[in-house]
């Protein structure tokens, strides 16, 4: 057979040779070191977490190796595609801080020098490819029809044999030159296969980054690598582009692993080294007892949105991740408080083979210690700019005073042991709703330990004596003043001595004072609150108070 003369017949406006792109995105000029990664999302659906996950993972090992993250689009499957897909995706690792060097850096915005990079504008690349394995023997048409293929498959059943173009069952494999010209002459739609070398008793071996050393058979089915209207399978496209892209790792979904041989193998036929490879387990969710993947149609926490929705603060989210990546990250973080997440060094060879398990609490815990964290400044710009888009009335209250708002983000700010109760910008309505008239539930904690004739008369001598004390110190002197006054003692410990000689002490006092204030028994601090809501707020909150117990 001439296959020189086949590839022109199939291909004959490919005039460029792999060696023109060789030329075109020639080797990079980087340090040895330095890792090329990419992420590579078809856009089917929203951004997933697992692919959030792999995303970040993949920017890391980039990044901290003076490498570059490319983002490809993969659109070869059209069917599955949706109208905003591509924004989706963009949208989801943008808002999440994640750094594209090359590819889809932004909505319209492609940028490198080894593009494009979307697979539906590369057909010709691929095609050249194609073209070079069908001049050499290694790839052909095959014009077997859905019923011929579905016939293989239920004989192959039969007979307990790999499924697959493959064997006796690859009738195309041996057509003459003339039999596919005669084919192609009559309007008979094709696909190209490609040749496989492979045989049944050979295994391949690779070294996964994750996983380790992996052993598995050797592919010996004849693969789809364009399909019939020329555009290529995922298989080939993945070759073709990570070589021309230079991507040195291959970090994917473990959906994938099956899938080496093939893609080894025809890195081989090419005459191309492969990258590395690493596969990531998929997130985890405990399920009745038992452990399922994170699933698109069962859980709200699938989509990345829902993170932006809730309003967790990103670098919580991320932050979250990398513990779920390398469970040392918990460790970096103690060591170095302040530190960018960015400091810590992600090992692929530490994340787990099995499936991190999501686990919403310690997402939680991880955004509360990160919120923590923040200064008073910036817990006011992120909670506005979320309350912007998703609590409008939340929004006003906390901008009609920004310098408010500020200081009662500031309540219990200290470094050494700041309050931790807000982990996502969803929980500031509900956990300063006393501090907004317009949200203050006029709803009451119990007071178990103080009578209510005594709750009165407390509330009546602090309100006629109240004023604003310069320090918390004069503040709360004042308020041993009251205690003392209606038989509570100034100190707690003066009560524990001799809790026959008084009712309570000043703290029981004080939160009297708490529950008019704030609704509640436990709040941050209270001379901050109360100095914060002002005189006027304060009294209106007792009389208020006073009313509702009556
Ligand atoms: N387009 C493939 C996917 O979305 C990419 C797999 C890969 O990273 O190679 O699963």
């Amino acid at each position: 057979m001439d296959y020189k003369k086949l590839a022109e017949l199939l291909f004959p406006t490919i005039d460029k040779t792999p060696e023109d792109y060789e030329a075109i995105y020639p080797q990079r000029d980087l340090d040895e070191e330095a890792k090329i990664t990419r992420f590579a999302p078809s856009p089917t659906g929203f951004l997933h977490i697992g692919g959030l996950f792999a995303a970040l993972i993949s920017e890391r090992i980039a990044h901290q190796s003076g490498g570059k993250f490319i983002l490809r689009i993969e659109d070869t499957d059209k069917k599955r595609e949706v109208d905003d897909g591509v924004s989706k995706i963009i949208e989801g690792l943008k808002s999440f801080g994640i750094k594209i060097d090359e590819g889809f850096v932004d909505f319209d915005t492609e940028e490198g020098a080894y593009g494009p990079y979307k697979q539906s504008q590369r057909a010709e690349i691929y095609q050249c490819y194609a073209k070079s394995l069908v001049e050499q023997g290694l790839a052909y048409p095959c014009f077997c029809s859905e019923e011929t293929l579905a016939k293989i498959r239920e004989e192959q059943e039969a007979e307990k044999i790999l499924p697959g173009y493959h064997g006796k069952h690859a009738y195309c494999r041996d057509l003459s030159y003339e039999q596919i010209e005669a084919n192609i002459n009559e309007g008979k739609s094709y696909v190209l296969r490609l040749k496989s070398p492979g045989s049944e008793d050979k295994r391949i071996n690779f070294k996964d980054g994750i996983r380790g050393k992996i052993e598995l058979p050797e592919n010996i089915v004849d693969v789809v690598i364009l399909k019939s209207d020329g555009i290529p399978t995922y298989h080939f496209a993945h070759v073709v582009d990570d070589h021309l892209m230079r991507t040195t790792n291959v970090i994917r979904g473990d959906e994938w692993i099956s899938s080496v041989p093939i893609h080894i193998q025809m890195f081989a036929m090419l005459g191309l080294k492969p990258p590395k490879y690493a596969h990531i387990a998929p997130i985890m969710k405990e399920d009745d007892g038992g452990k399922r993947k994170i699933s698109k149609r069962k859980d709200p926490e699938a989509a990345v949105t829902w993170y932006s929705d809730e309003g967790y603060p990103v670098d919580g989210v991320i932050e979250y991740l990398l513990n779920l990546a390398n469970y040392t990250f918990e460790d970096f973080r103690r060591a170095n408080k302040t530190a960018p997440w960015t400091d810590f060094k992600l090992e692929m060879n530490k994340m787990s083979n099995s499936g991190a398990l999501f686990d919403l609490v310690k997402l939680n815990d991880i955004c509360k210690n990160k919120i923590a964290s923040y200064t008073a400044d910036k817990v006011y710009t992120l909670a506005a700019d979320w309350a912007k888009q998703y609590d409008e009335e939340l929004y006003t209250l906390l901008t009609r005073d920004e310098e408010y708002s500020t200081a009662m983000f500031g309540f219990d700010r200290n470094p050494d042991k700041p309050r931790k109760d807000i982990g996502k910008w969803s929980e500031v309505r509900g956990a300063f709703s006393f501090m907004f008239d317009e949200l203050f539930d006029g709803k009451y904690d119990d007071i178990a330990n103080v009578s209510k004739e005594d709750i009165c008369a407390i509330l009546d001598t602090y309100a006629d004596t109240y004023e604003e004390a310069p320090d918390n110190n004069e503040w709360f002197n004042s308020l041993k003043d009251v205690a003392e006054k209606h038989g509570f003692a100034r100190e707690v410990k003066e009560y524990k001595q001799n809790p026959d000689a008084y009712k309570g002490h000043v703290g029981d006092v004080s939160n009297v004072i708490r529950v008019a204030v704030t609704g509640r028994t436990k709040s941050p601090d209270l001379y901050s609150i109360m100095k914060t809501l002002g005189k006027e707020r304060v009294l209106n909150r007792i009389s208020a108070y006073k009313g509702a117990i009556a």
